[in-house]
């Protein structure tokens, strides 16, 4: 290749502004010509793509979001959008696009490789839920987001003496509620991917109290429904305890990423530019064990990631 786009797509997640940053000055670095997409899958339709340089992305490792602006694009949906798209990019000279994104984008990636572009993704999300890859761009700084907010929250009621049900993203994984549950000594962790029993659930808090616990946290993953209803559910059990509800929403995407995200999208924006000069293509860029591995993009969006049971079970030993 010798001449290479980015572009960021789907929700937005902390670090990808890094992650555009390795990939423009890798990029450049390595002789190639680096050009940015705005607004995703839709700008490329658009043709806006301009030139990038060493500067265009200087003070952006810190910043949460992304200076490429993100979208979701129906027309790309469709062959006749793929074709156009691969049609723009052969237009401006372009073999090479690093897609940072969810598994949607990757999709969007792999459709593009079929029509002769060659392909790198980047997991760009905050969610965790992308196989073959054990981090995602975004996650460690939601993670810490989920955390702090929940020992704001630990002050409060333990005044009080109540209890607190936090719900937080993650779409149809539970990584966010697991990591930031074990992290903020959370009494319960609801994920989507292990079946509970509300029942179960009451009866702890209400052992919990009896054995001298001020407050009780109660993290629920959007997967496994609405903070709203778990609260209905435990008043129904304990109608004493009134669990006063917080739910985090679109702030756990937002803020500057945490140390960890911005070298994990150091690392995998230079990786991506390196794999795509030796001619890789239609490949998703993770890692695994602290190693940087491609998986074929067909393999990555077929298979559903896992949630650390040995993690799920510490948090229930460590939660009484
Ligand atoms: P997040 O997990 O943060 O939501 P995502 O990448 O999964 O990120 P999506 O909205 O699913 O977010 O996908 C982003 C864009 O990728 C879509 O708007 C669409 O343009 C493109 N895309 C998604 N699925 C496909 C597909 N099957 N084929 C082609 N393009 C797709």
């Amino acid at each position: 290749v010798k001449r290479i786009a980015v572009l960021t797509s789907g929700g937005d997640s902390q670090g990808m502004n890094a992650a555009v940053r390795a990939v423009v000055r890798s990029g450049l670095y390595f002789g190639l010509e680096v050009y940015g997409i705005q607004r995703g899958y839709q700008g490329l339709l658009n043709n806006d793509i301009f030139p990038m340089d060493l500067r265009s992305v200087g003070d952006i490792i810190q910043r949460g979001g992304t200076v490429l602006q993100s979208a979701r694009c129906k027309e790309f949906m469709t062959l006749e959008g793929q074709q156009k798209g691969a049609d723009v990019l052969r237009s401006r000279g372009i073999d090479g696009l690093v897609v940072i994104g969810g598994d949607g984008s990757y999709q969007g990636a792999n459709k593009l490789s079929k029509l002769g572009i060659k392909t790198m993704g980047l997991p760009g999300t905050i969610d965790n839920d992308i196989s073959f890859t054990d981090y995602t761009i975004g996650f460690d700084t939601a993670v810490s987001v989920v955390v702090d907010a929940v020992n704001k929250l630990r002050d409060t009621m333990s005044s009080h003496e109540r209890s607190s049900i936090v719900e937080v993203m993650g779409r149809h994984c539970g990584d966010i509620a697991l990591h930031a549950g074990l992290a903020s000594g959370a009494e319960t962790i609801l994920v989507p991917e292990v079946p509970f029993d509300m029942d179960e659930v009451a009866q702890r808090m209400q052992s919990n109290f009896e054995h001298g616990k001020r407050h009780s946290i109660i993290i629920v993953a959007e997967g496994v429904g609405k903070g709203e209803d778990v609260a209905k559910e435990i008043m129904a059990r304990c109608p004493s305890y009134e669990p006063r509800v917080t739910v985090l929403g679109h702030i756990q995407r937002g803020g500057t990423p945490t140390p960890f995200d911005r070298n994990l999208a150091s690392k995998l924006g230079d990786f991506a530019v390196r794999k795509l000069i030796e001619g890789e293509s239609d490949k998703a860029c993770g890692i695994i064990n602290n190693q940087l591995t491609l998986t074929d993009i067909d393999l990555v969006v077929n298979t559903k990631s896992s949630i650390d049971m040995d993690m799920y079970e510490l948090a229930i030993r460590l939660s009484q």
